[in-house]
């Protein structure tokens, strides 16, 4: 059965009667079906306006569940969301952003997926909503492993909020894949930095994705920045021995090593690119 309800109360209704799967932009949706038929029902949430678009409200930045990386982009926001704007830009092609949904990319939790490193690194938690109420999860415990997440079946991701406690912040994004565009990555970075009236680091947030099987921040890295000048050699700070929490494969798209040793490199230009904006 196909349903497509008007509003976010019928959706969770339907998915706790009835069960069934959320069909958002169909971009991750249609392609893994390959050649088979979707199994049990199919709640398509695209009429849900209520979970549409980006709002500015007093404590974070609310991205509704139906917000599409096109909105992403064309939405004025803090600069500390430049990252997010950037990995937005990156997602398959300009097609795949008009359809494509953040909470769809989220949900589908492949480990290259390019919303993700910004988003942990800007400390972003999930809203889920069931027909028994509401929950806020922070995304990396939201994120559990390869293609898993807490998302319980009858939950729809209403929201995804991000705390506006670093908006002004220095962001940036670095995806490494093998040609540019309509790529998946082979790793990616994610940095925001916070200077303080010194020009030094005060708050130093750094998010890898495609080297684990959820990004990954880089706590111990976090920790080390603090103090550092906030200025063009930065980079320098950084050691192998940073991304130990990396723990990358060896697939089609590049070696474990190699993945690596280009991780320190993004890791580095992705804090280069964030001080040479601020
Ligand atoms: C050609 C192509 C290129 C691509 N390139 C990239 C790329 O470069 N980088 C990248 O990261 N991704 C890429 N993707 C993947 C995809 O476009 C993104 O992950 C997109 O953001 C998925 O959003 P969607 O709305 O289409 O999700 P859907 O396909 O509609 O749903 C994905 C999954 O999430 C669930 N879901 C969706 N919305 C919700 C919700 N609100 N609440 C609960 N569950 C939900 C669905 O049930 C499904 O399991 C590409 C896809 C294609 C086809």
């Amino acid at each position: 059965m196909y349903v497509k309800p008007k509003t976010l109360n019928e959706a969770v209704s339907l998915l706790a009667s009835t069960g069934g799967q959320i069909l958002a932009g169909g971009t991750d949706f249609y392609p893994a079906l390959g050649e088979q038929l979707p199994h049990g029902n199919v709640v398509d949430i695209t009429a849900l306006d209520e979970i549409r678009g980006i709002s500015i409200q007093s404590d974070h930045v609310r991205i509704g569940g139906l917000t599409t990386w096109t909105e992403v982009i064309r939405t004025p926001l803090p600069h500390c969301f430049d990252a997010l704007k950037a990995a937005a830009r990156e997602v398959g092609s300009v097609q795949i952003q008009n359809r494509g949904t953040v909470a769809g990319n989220l949900c589908n939790a492949s480990p290259a997926a390019d919303g993700v490193p910004p988003l942990l690194a800007l400390d972003a938690e999930v809203e889920l909503v069931s027909a028994a109420g509401r929950r806020r999860v922070p995304l990396g415990q939201f994120l559990t492993g390869n293609r898993k997440t807490v998302r319980q079946p009858h939950e729809v991701l209403a929201a995804v909020l991000v705390p506006r406690r670093l908006e002004n912040a220095a962001s940036a994004f670095v995806k490494l894949g093998a040609r540019k565009y309509l790529v998946i990555s082979i790793s990616m970075v994610a940095a925001v930095v916070q200077a303080n009236s010194s020009g030094n680091v005060a708050e130093a947030h750094i998010a890898v994705g495609s080297c684990s099987a959820t990004a990954r921040r880089l706590f111990e890295l976090e920790k080390d920045l603090i103090g550092v000048p906030a200025t063009a050699g930065i980079g320098d700070a950084v050691t192998a021995g940073h991304l130990s929490p990396l723990s990358p494969i060896d697939d089609v798209r590049a070696t474990a090593e190699y993945r690596r040793d280009a991780s320190l490199s993004l890791v580095r230009r992705a804090l280069e690119a964030c001080v040479g904006r601020l």
